[in-house]
């Protein structure tokens, strides 16, 4: 088919090769060789129905065939328990430890890492957890659970946002670090869930959100100046946060 397949099914000799040479008496099971897109330098090697299962991180599509054979005698030595020789292992590190790959490695490493953000978990911080004790200790527990977030986006300016129409709390994600305290993560989504304790009122015409009401109940949170104060000192540090690749 195509020259990528030509190039599999000859990495894939070199394992069946390896494989006779740690165990020559055994018969050489079905081997699937195949690149895979681990971040970084990754491969793995697993033994599932009696067949072998390899795969190669994709940054080592452009490995030279020398290396990749020093790289079967690595996995299969792993796999089967065996001592690997030492020639594997430099004719594989050599081509490792080159720049370029290091390089790819540590690109793959950024895309990678800005992915979307999909769960309450953060790093640091749960919301939902957070959602829960606030919704306990402040609205005995009249809020119905919205769907909650971090940010995919490290935003600054906007902490936190409350989108009514689909029921979403979005939670800037440049607060889910060890620097942030836990009351300033509190305060943000308490913040939000006041926003779903008071609608937005449409008075001729125009729409009111943060009302007296709304601004009474707000300072009615424990660590209400300690977090004010809090964003206040630290917008510019998050701010330089954001910009950071
Ligand atoms: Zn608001």
């Amino acid at each position: 088919m195509t020259d990528s397949t030509a190039v599999i099914d000859q990495i894939t000799d070199l394992y069946q090769e390896a494989f006779c040479w740690y165990g020559p008496k055994r018969a050489v099971p079905t081997i699937h060789v195949s690149f895979y897109p681990y971040v970084g330098i990754n491969h793995t090697i697993r033994l599932r129905g009696g067949e072998i299962f390899v795969r190669i991180g994709e940054i080592c599509r452009e490995m030279p065939i020398a290396s990749h054979k020093g790289l079967a005698y690595i996995l299969l030595g792993k796999l089967l328990g065996k001592r690997i020789p030492t020639g594997a292992r430099e004719v594989y590190s050599k081509y490792v430890k080159t720049t370029e790959v290091r390089e790819k490695a540590a690109d793959n490493k950024r895309v990678k890492g800005r992915k979307v953000v999909t769960t309450s978990k953060g790093a640091v911080y749960d919301l939902n957890e957070i959602f829960a004790s606030l919704n306990a200790q402040y609205f005995g527990n009249t809020i119905p659970k919205p769907a909650l977030t971090w940010s995919a986006k490290k935003t600054y300016r906007i902490l936190g946002h409350h989108d009514a129409t689909h029921d979403h709390i979005a939670i800037s994600s440049s607060l889910d670090t060890p620097n942030t305290p836990h009351y300033v993560v509190e305060y943000v989504v308490y913040h939000e869930m006041l926003h779903i304790h008071h609608p937005t009122k449409h008075v001729n015409g125009r729409r009111y959100n943060h009302t007296a009401a709304f601004k009474r109940d707000e300072q009615k949170f424990v660590y209400y100046a300690e977090a004010e104060r809090w964003v206040e000192r630290n917008v510019r540090r998050l701010k330089k946060d954001a910009r950071k690749k």
